[in-house]
């Protein structure tokens, strides 16, 4: 074997959170057992973290230009929290929320915006019965669910035409479902939406700040859970893979510079960038159907680094819901010190397209613009702005996670988890409960373990 060739038991693609949780539950069980097993992860990029990436800027703030929530209900994500001692704390909600709605600003407390009423009950009513209709989706197939063949054959978007009567309950649906999906509601089915629902709890805690997705954060960012994670694993970074060849003895894994014989592969790249690599055989029909099928929604991050939360000051929370753009929804992400303060804009679907065509001091002058039509001209001098699209990075192409456009859960879902020879597939994408989300993650990257650890045998020690 030369000196850029390698054997180990298992290899990891991809050093995200489902990765990463992949690994250390082999390595943990292989200690448990006392049976010697060699994991390496192969990763990309120069970082561990993958869709989560916290950044410290210049002036010292850290800043999560990737995944930053933990929701209730995110068992898994706890608990590795909770494993590796790091310390949380709550979204800052107090205050009133702004609402810039049709050239009108207005304040309102709690979830409730003030619209019209005929818009409000439009929004309640659909949320009832999207929440009736996702807990009939099966979360370990949702091609399974009694009418899947209807609703993967229309989009959501047109199931809010057809189904959702008041315009501004469409409009305002449309805006909080494209924070959910960052994807237009066209483009992916009724039965991806009701699914993602379903894994989420329902359209509540999937919209929520308290009690919901969007709750908790992590002290100091939330990379700072994968760095935790990979320490004692055998992660390379900067190897991105391009080649596998597999047959059912195992597997070799090209990468550049490093050629990785095993005989377990977990793979858990988000699927368009699977279908970049070339797998010798080629995959099952259904599977490349996925990896090709699959696109990534578009959103990205754009942050504010002020003084202080001056918004604080003036009695509001930091959170907005708007019709304009090109952030449709801010929050205050200050640290938990409560300074400085951090204002967070979200870009989504073609807003976040459009955004990615303009060059950055433009997207600067937009995005403050914007600010502060929501809470003031103060917002237009930050002390220091940055913004992720996340489109434009080429090891995820997208975010928050892929989606399924109208068909193709039907058609090839059964193939998301199924094993092919060697090869186990993981990914937030693959996950029955929270899918796409963090928590998805780890829980998949612990089922492909399981799977992998049902096949391995002992080396020999020594
Ligand atoms: C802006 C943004 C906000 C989000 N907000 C939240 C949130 O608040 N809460 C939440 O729970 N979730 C959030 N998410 C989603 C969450 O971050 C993801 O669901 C999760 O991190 C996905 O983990 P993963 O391991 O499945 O995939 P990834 O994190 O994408 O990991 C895959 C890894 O594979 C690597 N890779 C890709 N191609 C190759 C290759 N050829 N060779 C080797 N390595 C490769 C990638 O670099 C990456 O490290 C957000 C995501 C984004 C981007």
């Amino acid at each position: 074997m030369s000196e850029n060739e390698e054997s180990c038991d298992v290899a990891v693609l991809g050093a995200g959170f489902a990765g990463l949780a992949a690994a250390v539950a082999i390595a943990d069980a292989c200690k448990a057992g006392a049976k010697p097993c060699k994991v390496v992860v192969l990763e990309a990029r120069e970082r561990v973290g993958g869709r989560v990436y916290t950044t410290t800027l210049a002036d010292g703030t850290w800043v999560d230009l990737g995944g930053q929530w933990l929701g209730a209900g995110q068992e898994r994500l706890a608990h590795w929290l909770a494993r590796y001692r790091i310390a949380t704390y709550p979204t800052w909600t107090k205050g009133d929320n702004v609402l810039l709605w049709q050239g009108q600003r207005t304040r309102y407390r709690g979830t409730i915006p003030k619209l019209p009423l005929t818009a409000l009950l439009g929004v309640a009513w659909a949320q009832l019965r999207l929440d009736r209709m996702a807990k009939q989706v099966p979360l370990e197939a949702p091609w399974q669910a009694r009418k899947a063949a209807e609703w993967d054959a229309q989009s959501f978007g047109s199931w809010l035409a057809n189904n959702v009567g008041s315009e501004q309950a469409r409009q305002l649906l449309s805006i909080g479902m494209e924070t959910v999906f960052a994807e237009h509601a066209n483009n992916y089915s009724l039965l991806h939406a009701l699914f993602y629902i379903h894994s989420g709890k329902n359209t509540d805690t999937l919209l929520g700040s308290e009690g919901g997705a969007q709750e908790t954060r992590v002290r100091g960012g939330m990379q700072r859970l994968a760095e935790a994670m990979a320490q004692g694993l055998d992660v390379r970074l900067e190897r991105p893979v391009r080649r596998v060849q597999w047959s059912a003895d195992g597997a070799v894994v090209h990468c550049d510079g490093l050629t990785v014989k095993a005989a377990r592969v977990i793979l858990t790249l988000p699927p368009p960038l699977c279908s970049e690599v070339a797998f010798e055989p080629p995959l099952p029909p259904s599977r490349q159907a996925l990896h090709q099928g699959m696109p990534m929604g578009a959103a990205g991050k754009c942050v504010a680094i002020y003084d202080e939360p001056f918004w604080r000051k003036a009695g509001l929370s930091g959170m907005c819901v708007s019709d304009e753009g090109p952030c449709h929804v801010t929050f205050d992400s200050s640290p938990p010190e409560g300074k400085p303060g951090v204002l967070l804009g979200f870009v989504e679907a073609d807003g976040a397209r459009e955004l990615g065509k303009q060059t950055e001091s433009e997207r600067q002058k937009s995005v403050l613009a914007c600010f502060a039509k929501y809470f003031g001209d103060q917002a237009l001098t930050p002390r220091i702005y940055v913004d992720k699209l996340w489109e434009h990075d080429p090891w995820a192409r997208g975010c928050y996670g892929a989606f399924c456009p109208p068909g193709l859960l039907l058609a090839h879902g059964p193939a998301l988890r199924q094993p092919t020879g060697p090869l186990h597939f993981a990914g937030t994408e693959t996950a029955t409960v929270w899918s796409g989300y963090i928590d998805g993650a780890l829980s998949s990257g612990e089922r492909a373990a399981r799977e992998v650890l049902g096949h391995l045998s002992p080396r020999p020690s020594g």
